[in-house]
């Protein structure tokens, strides 16, 4: 039996690599680059409690746990990544600018206007002033 067999039979069953490893591995190497200018056991410390873990995860067998885990992170990165789409979206816009309304939180899409103006949430009708800097 050849060592690849061996290793896929011991990995059967097992979670293997996700991207909660791959998240792990990069904040391992960020700790391992500021400790080479730090050179502190505390951050050295850390390093290896979060490869311990990395490598803990890859080779659980409670598969469960281990997946919600990863759907948690994805679900964190997907409204990451949502959430600078819209801030780059809304500062690409040349036309509108983006206030929110004080009262009930909603974002309103408002033609950019230099000067003082008053709106009417289409929401909550309510009323409040907008300043707009840069036409
Ligand atoms: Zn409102």
């Amino acid at each position: 039996m050849n060592f690849r067999y061996k290793l896929m039979r011991f990995m059967s069953g097992r979670n293997g690599i996700d991207t909660v490893f791959y998240m792990l591995f990069g904040v391992a190497f960020v700790l391992f680059v500021v400790n080479l200018f730090a050179r502190t056991i505390f951050v050295q410390l850390l390093i290896d409690a979060v490869m311990i873990y990395a490598l803990f995860r890859v080779l659980s067998r409670n598969l469960e746990a281990r997946r919600r885990e990863n759907q948690k992170v994805l679900g964190a990165l997907y409204r990451f990544k949502k959430y600078c789409n819209t801030k780059k979206q809304r500062a690409n816009d040349k036309t509108h600018v983006y206030k929110k309304c004080p009262r009930c939180h909603s974002v309103l899409r408002l033609p950019r206007r230099k000067g003082k103006h008053t709106t009417v949430c289409p929401k909550c009708k309510n009323e409040f002033k907008v300043y707009v800097f840069k036409a």
